[in-house]
């Protein structure tokens, strides 16, 4: 089911390949590092704003290349802490990008981390039983412009709220996380593709070690993930620390048990130097009793993870409930007595802290989309 565009994005070139383009078309190549500096560190809109480019290579740039592939379409505030931007593709597919602020550590220090949440796919194939995006199945895989759109969007309204890193062509976020809807690992190439786009000098030159890369844990792209040169980090969403759980509520589980699952993960921190994340949502009587939290702590300390527990979110339709606060608390201090490092999220608007796995939790129509900030 892919979707072939009338155009293909310009977000998904590099200086390759839109070099031999414009060579092809008679432009010389030299063009190509102009061309790259207005998309990334300046981040126009369309080639009509190229302004030391040639009438005629403008022409061509808007004939040849969606500028758009992504489209903002509105954004929700969804908490003091988050921020969801709505954005449509050719198809009319929607996806949401979800902007997350942290206060920063320091003295007198008002600013906030920023931390953007992608998506990879329109929908996910995996099905677990506890995930909003999974609910309607898979749709189409994300281009590699999609994806590269998709952060230069919210790039674009995040730069007036920093518009001294913006003039200064740096990217106006802090950290990428790949977590929103789909599996990332099943939309392999065209993430890692994407995601060199984001690491190049010559796009957004943002560093691997400030990408994050979440997966329900597809095993071979774990192992093929840590040959990668770019050292991304990585979470693994476990949700239960025994295969009768994850059976029970990751259907993944049955194709890649934890007996394949760990030791992979092993292999990338090994590979890597850096420390896992385990996301584990917590759901009342399915995977917050103290004995899933002693086998997580295994787990965790086995792998030298971070342990990040989430409350469970309710979505619509879906049986599970979020266990209440003296059952999250046991379960925390369980894992931490036993040496694990865990953080349980529970700040103001802590109910929208999954909204990267739930982007359609509401159905395209039903979506209450605020007016686009550009037409305000
Ligand atoms: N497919 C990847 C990345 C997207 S899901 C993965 O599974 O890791 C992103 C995160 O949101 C995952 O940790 C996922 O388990 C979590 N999530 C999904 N539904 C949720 C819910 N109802 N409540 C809390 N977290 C949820
Ligand atoms: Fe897909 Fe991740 Fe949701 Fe599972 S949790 S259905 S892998 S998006």
């Amino acid at each position: 089911m892919a979707f072939k565009p009338e155009k293909p994005s310009i977000h998904g070139e590099t200086p390759d390949t839109l070099g031999a383009r414009l060579v092809e078309a008679g432009h010389p190549r030299y063009r190509v590092a102009q061309v790259f500096e207005w998309l990334y560190p300046r981040r126009v809109g369309a080639s009509e704003a190229m302004t030391n480019l040639p009438a005629n290579l403008r022409a061509w740039l808007v004939e040849n290349y969606d500028f758009t592939a992504t489209d903002v379409m509105g954004k929700k505030t969804a908490s003091d802490v988050t921020q969801k931007v709505l954005q449509r593709l050719r198809d009319g597919s929607l996806i949401e990008t979800v902007i997350i602020r942290a206060p920063m550590e320091g003295v007198g220090q008002e600013q906030s981390r920023r931390t953007i949440c992608i998506s990879t796919q329109v929908g996910c194939a995996y099905g677990c039983k506890f995930c909003a995006s999974g609910l309607e199945g898979w749709k189409r895989d994300l281009s590699v412009g999609e994806i590269v759109s998709q952060l230069v969007q919210v790039c674009r309204i995040e730069d007036q709220a920093d518009p001294i890193r913006a003039a200064q062509g740096l990217a106006s976020f802090d950290n990428i996380v790949v977590m929103g809807m789909g599996e990332p690992l099943a939309n392999y190439d065209n993430l890692l593709a994407a995601l060199r786009i984001v690491n190049a000098p010559w796009g957004f030159g943002f560093g691997a070690r400030r990408i994050t890369i979440s997966t329900s844990g597809v095993v071979p792209k774990i192992l093929k993930l840590a040959e990668e040169d770019m050292g991304f980090r990585l979470a693994i969403s476990l949700h239960g620390a025994t295969n009768e759980v994850r059976n029970q509520i990751m259907p993944v589980n049955r194709k890649f048990p934890l007996e394949e699952l760990v030791p992979a993960a092993k292999a990338f921190a090994r590979k890597h130097g850096r420390m896992l994340t385990l996301e584990f949502i917590l759901i009342e009587d399915i995977n917050d009793s103290l004995e899933q939290a002693r086998k997580l702590a295994a787990i965790a300390r086995e792998l030298h993870a971070h342990v990040n527990l989430i409350p469970y979110n309710k979505v619509e339709g879906l049986p599970w409930v979020r266990p209440s606060l003296t059952r999250q608390d046991r379960f925390v201090k369980e894992l931490r007595g036993l040496g694990v490092t865990a953080t349980l999220r529970r700040e103001k608007g802590h109910d929208i802290d999954a909204a990267c796995g739930q982007l359609r939790l509401q159905k395209e129509k039903e979506l209450r989309v605020d007016p686009p900030p550009a037409a305000a």
